[in-house]
């Protein structure tokens, strides 16, 4: 939450937009009701005349911050005043600051807002069963919005397919997947069954550093660690998983890694046809969805 807090400040307190004339995700949604656009297509057109006029007043405002003014005669000054302004949102966003490239604001800016949409629907996967959840999924959706309203949102196209990878619609469908597999736990020290060698868990032995064939140590089981190969140091036996074999991957509505979801999910030529009255046959495709108010969450069917 707190670095989309921070885009919306960098946005206000950077580039002079008052976050008055910010929209968001809640104050379209009032506007829709209080207007009555029940229609798809009359609240798109609504939401695109809003987040249009304030993506053009934000990019003239980062332009006229960030390139010298024609005006000023002699030598240019706004160069170092937007210098400024451009370190101190990226020291806000957290954005790694490379002297060596020219300065892009919109495009830090578009990475944190990204980021920060990533972050929000893992929120909501993690907290769909606490308390928290209503808080998560409407949060998710007001960064979504400033996302899709300032940056775009698009529908992928590769392999002569569309592919639906909006982050808020994906993160509507709940479902996602599990794996069930089992595998053998042997113990690095000596190799057998963990469960049955002499080997107690809680107790170091002198052990002989080596790497196995995949460059793996046995005392920490990392390929890149400061133990030295012919060192002998005092360690803790560990579980080494052996014979994974994977049973099946199933579709479950709550998987037991909550982030194991889908990130894109292929589109019908009915279904777009559908949604845009008309074939795209390989042009690009906005999703406005994420700008919409919320129209629920699918669940899996109940398949008993
Ligand atoms: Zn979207
Ligand atoms: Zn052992
Ligand atoms: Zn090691
Ligand atoms: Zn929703």
């Amino acid at each position: 939450m707190s670095l989309y807090g921070q885009c919306c400040r960098s946005i206000s307190l950077t580039w002079g937009l008052s976050l008055a004339h910010l929209p968001s995700w809640t104050s379209t949604t009032e506007e829709i009701h209080r207007r009555g656009l029940w229609t798809m297509s009359a609240q798109r057109d609504f939401l695109i005349r809003v987040w249009s006029q304030v993506r053009r007043q934000l990019r003239a405002n980062i332009a006229a911050l960030t390139s010298p003014s024609p005006w000023s005669i002699g030598p240019p000054t706004s160069d170092l005043w937007s210098h400024r302004q451009y370190m101190a949102m990226a020291r806000s966003l957290h954005i790694p600051h490379d002297t060596r490239q020219p300065v892009d604001p919109w495009r830090d800016l578009e990475t944190a807002a990204r980021t920060s949409l990533a972050r929000a629907v893992d929120a909501y996967n993690f907290l769909e069963d606490s308390e928290l959840s209503e808080l998560a999924h409407r949060h998710a959706h007001h960064v979504a919005a400033l996302v899709g309203g300032l940056f775009d949102c698009n529908i992928e196209y590769s392999d002569d397919t569309y592919w639906d990878v909006c982050r808020l619609t994906l993160m509507h469908s709940r479902w996602g997947m599990s794996a069930g597999f089992t595998a053998t736990r042997n113990c690095s020290l000596c190799g057998q069954d963990i469960d049955y060698c002499p080997h107690l868990l809680d107790t170091r032995y002198d052990v002989t550093v080596r790497h196995d064939a995949d460059g793996a140590c046995n005392v920490c089981g990392s390929r890149s660690c400061s133990h030295t190969v012919g060192e002998t140091v005092a360690a803790f036996p560990r579980s080494v998983m052996s014979e994974v074999q994977l049973h099946e991957v199933s579709w479950v509505s709550r998987p037991r890694d909550p982030l194991a979801r889908f990130t894109k999910i292929e589109l019908s030529q009915e279904v777009l046809r559908h949604g845009l009255g008309e074939d795209p046959t390989g042009r690009d495709v906005c999703c406005y969805r994420c700008l919409h108010p919320c129209s629920g969450f699918d669940h899996l069917p109940n398949r008993d």
